[in-house]
């Protein structure tokens, strides 16, 4: 038996970590930073107006009032796209739009609301102080400085600042294309009704599931019967075509288990981790590709997701903070875990308010088929097995889904 910490170091070092690629915008939205983004621009480019209204020289206006508006001749019209600006005489006024370039002489920009928006001569009823109104060029960010650090999970903010710079590809770790595969023969799926002794197959939906939030490309094989020929037919031919592949079912100590029969002297090592659920777990290259072998039952493969696959593609995207996280809970019941072995138990957590400890609730019993409770818990209650009376208001590490 392993601990939990030496197969997540496999599993780890089994997924690796991803190459570097350059995708367009549009497809790095929660993909991390390879490398420092300098911006190749300023932003602003150039100093343009803030608002819609004549770009002035703030002397010429010195003296206009609301009761006694200073007039000037409107000498040009500069709406924003606007690329050759002719430059602005003393005594006169451009008609200027929001994000239009200022005309060279002009130091202010009076808003229209303050005038009589006219286009051939303009009634100004306000004084302005030079460079009001007025965007600086470089402002927001100097041309040359690094505006994005390497490392950042790129979210819309980081992706419009990106374009804002003239860029329109980021060098990103590139998300794996990961095999889902479940296997059993009792496994059937909607609209089939069930007979006795067969099941809705549940554990290929939730790693799509977690495996798509992560931001792989998914693709499945849904069902493979427990039989070693159907496996690896179903399965070999399309290990060229991912980057990881990932089993429910067929590891452990039974008659028929389809996934060690079949990957058994493969690459593929097969172990019990001293935890619970989640006890039979494999993993190893397969033709080269990664393996990551999860037991069938859904409880335990939505823990062993969490431990194993999940920090270890993380790290291989180049998150920083691979793990969920934790933080500490008051059990809200007594637990009786086992000896020597890690216990997850489902959990419900609720912070406690003003800075004091949260509680958590244990969600249903410890059986690793039960789904309902599953579906209930936002955590892990984590149990390290030294203690096998874990007694009501005892302090436990919770893992925040
Ligand atoms: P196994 O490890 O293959 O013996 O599976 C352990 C338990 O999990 C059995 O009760 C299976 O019926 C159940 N199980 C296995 N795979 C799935 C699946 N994909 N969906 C739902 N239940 C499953
Ligand atoms: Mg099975």
């Amino acid at each position: 038996m392993i601990s939990v910490e030496e197969h997540r170091a496999r599993v780890r070092e089994v997924v690796g970590t991803r190459p570097v690629v350059r995708r367009p915008l549009a497809d790095c939205a929660g993909l991390v930073l390879a490398e420092d983004l300098a911006a190749g621009v300023s932003l602003p480019p150039f100093d343009n107006s803030a608002m819609d209204g004549y770009a002035v020289r703030a002397a010429d206006v010195a003296d206009a009032r609301e009761d006694a508006p200073v007039h000037l001749p409107v000498a040009a019209d500069i709406p924003a796209g606007h690329v050759d600006v002719p430059a602005l005489e003393p005594g006169t006024a451009h008609r200027i739009m929001t994000g239009a370039p200022l005309p060279e002489g002009a130091d202010s920009v009076v808003m229209v609301e303050r005038t009589d928006g006219g286009t051939e001569r303009v009634a100004i009823s306000t004084a302005v102080t030079p460079g009001l109104h007025v965007r600086r060029a470089g402002e927001d960010v100097t041309a040359g400085t690094i505006v994005l650090r390497s490392g950042t999970v790129l979210g819309p903010a980081h992706l419009g600042l990106a374009a804002a710079v003239g860029v329109d590809r980021l060098p990103v770790y590139a998300p794996p294309r990961v095999l889902v595969v479940s296997t059993g023969t009792e496994l059937v799926h909607p609209p089939t009704p069930l007979r006795h002794g067969q099941i809705y197959e549940s554990n290929s939906v939730m790693l799509v599931a977690g495996l798509t939030e992560l931001g792989c490309e998914v693709e499945v094989v849904r069902s493979v019967a427990d039989d070693v020929a159907h496996f690896r037919a179903a399965v070999e031919p399309r290990l060229t075509e991912v980057d990881l592949v990932v089993t429910s079912g067929g590891v452990s100590a039974g008659a028929y288990e389809v996934v060690k029969d079949s990957l058994t002297d493969t690459g593929v090592t097969f172990t019990k981790v001293a935890m619970q659920p989640g006890g039979p777990q494999g993993c190893g290259l397969w033709h080269g590709v990664p393996v990551v072998t999860l037991p069938g039952n859904p409880v335990s493969v939505l823990v062993s997701f969490e431990v194993f696959v999940r920090p270890a593609l993380r790290a291989a995207l180049g998150h920083r903070d691979a793990d969920r996280p934790r933080v500490r809970a008051r059990l809200t019941e007594a637990l009786t875990p086992p000896k020597g072995k890690r216990q997850y138990r489902r959990g419900r957590y609720t912070p406690g308010t003003d800075g004091t400890t949260g509680v958590v609730a244990p969600q249903g019993g410890p059986g690793s088929h039960l789904l309902a409770s599953l579906a209930q818990a936002n955590c892990l209650i984590v149990l390290d097995g030294e203690s096998t009376e874990v007694p009501e208001g005892s302090l436990v590490d919770v893992l925040l889904l």
